[in-house]
């Protein structure tokens, strides 16, 4: 059973975890709930869609259980530093 399923419009939003230190732990761009990549509840988000390259996990989206954004996450492969 879902408690909040009145969500007109769903903004998607990009995070680049390249961008994010620590943990991987970032806030939802709209309405600041921390999502970590660490929490595997669903409680406070729940995955939509992997996409993977290469046998590697290339984008995530995920859904913010809260305000129902949807965010991907990019920057999963690592970027070659030279
Ligand atoms: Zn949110």
């Amino acid at each position: 059973m879902m408690k909040k399923a009145t969500v007109n419009k769903n903004m998607t939003y990009t995070i680049d975890l390249t961008k994010i230190d620590g943990d991987g732990a970032f806030p939802c761009p709209k309405c600041g709930v921390m999502i970590s990549p660490e929490d595997e509840t669903e409680e406070v988000y729940q995955i939509v869609e992997t996409r993977v390259k290469n046998d590697e996990l290339a984008e995530l989206t995920l859904m913010c259980n809260k305000c129902g954004s949807k965010i991907k996450l990019v920057g999963f492969l690592s970027q070659p530093e030279n």
